[in-house]
């Protein structure tokens, strides 16, 4: 029977499944020499948010797939997989909606300034009808420049333009047709989309090419009013430089759900702008999300030790080796 490290607790339906078909072990990954060890045992392996270098696969000769319960893949090195033969699977498309809600959840809430003022009332400082020192800025009609527009960068330009009638701008090394058809949304090079977004918001992988592609130079370009809206991954943006820009008021607030170190130390002066809305990574977790992507991950990972799996492959070159 084949064996599968379990590194992440998964709903009790998904191991049953996962029970179905291979012999399981469980480990958390924090208890790294274990996790390691147990890697060279194993056919095949699901978790997430574990960071798994060629280093840790040395001598993982059994090893023949992972399965992230994750779309981003970040935490591979999928080069050195694909040389080791190992297939990479994820599990895009199922939290894309999710996602997006929480994209336009920290728009709004940046926009209205819904968490501060909502910490304003528990505090008690509600003692009369507000007044232009609570006002926020509107979101309807402005214009959303999205940094890679993809599935989700879609889904949230579709709330944009036809929840908010709001003006889509995207940047994309190919174009979207897609979203240009049904969104109006127009490509653009960085420069003209920092230029004139009065939101921008960053949905693009984190690879070598887009690690801090917004830094310093990126946040002085960008409209004095402008929000920043990240749920990417943190190193997308130079956390150092964003906090500079919003103590300088180089921008006007930002709304994050990621960041450079998660969890974000507690020491972090982005705990306590009034105009920064941080939330701890939940992009796609919602409780129905959650179960559909582990579900995912492991028929994944079980097509993928069958020889079956056909879609959700990061390194389709593995499947011709
Ligand atoms: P996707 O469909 O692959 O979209 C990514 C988009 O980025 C594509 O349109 C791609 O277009 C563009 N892109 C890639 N490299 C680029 C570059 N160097 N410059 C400009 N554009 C670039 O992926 P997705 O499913 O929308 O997910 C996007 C990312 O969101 C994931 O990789 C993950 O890191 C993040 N995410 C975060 C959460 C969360 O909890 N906060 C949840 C889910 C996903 P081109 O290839 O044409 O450039």
């Amino acid at each position: 029977m084949k064996k599968i490290l379990v590194y992440k607790p998964v709903p009790d339906d998904v191991l049953a499944y996962l029970r179905e078909h291979a012999e399981i072990v469980q480990i958390d990954a924090a208890q790294h020499d274990a996790f390691v060890a147990v890697l060279k045992e194993v056919d095949g392996a699901i978790g997430a948010s574990v960071k798994i270098t060629p280093a840790m696969l040395e001598g993982a000769t059994k090893l023949k797939a992972l399965s992230t319960i994750s779309v981003g893949f970040d935490n591979f090195d999928v080069d050195d997989l694909t040389r080791r033969g190992i297939v990479l699977a994820h599990t895009p498309d199922v939290l894309t909606e999710s996602t997006a809600d929480t994209v336009f959840s920290l728009i709004l809430a940046s926009a209205r300034r819904v968490v501060e003022l909502a910490d304003w009332v528990k505090a008690g400082k509600w003692q009369g009808s507000i007044d232009q020192a609570q006002f926020g800025v509107e979101v309807q009609g402005k214009t959303l420049g999205i940094v890679g527009l993809g599935r989700i960068g879609g889904a949230v330009a579709r709330r944009a333009a036809l929840g908010f009638n709001m003006k889509v701008l995207y940047t994309n090394r190919s174009p979207n047709s897609q979203a240009e058809q049904a969104y109006g949304a127009r490509r653009v090079d960085l420069a003209e989309l920092l230029a004139t977004s009065d939101f921008v918001c960053l949905q693009v992988p984190l690879t070598s090419e887009t690690h801090h592609l917004i830094g310093a130079a990126e946040l002085r370009a960008m409209k004095k009013s402008a929000i920043l809206i990240n749920a990417s991954r943190g190193p997308t943006v130079d956390e150092a430089a964003l906090i500079e820009a919003l103590r300088a008021g180089t921008i006007h607030a930002a709304g994050l759900d990621v960041f450079e170190t998660e969890p974000l130390p507690a020491d972090s002066p982005l705990l306590s702008m009034p105009n920064v809305v941080a939330l701890p990574h939940i992009g796609s977790a919602t409780e129905e999300t959650r179960h559909a992507m582990a579900l995912n991950a492991a028929e994944n990972l079980v097509a993928a030790l069958d020889g079956t799996l056909t879609r959700n492959v990061v390194n389709r070159d593995v499947l011709s080796k």
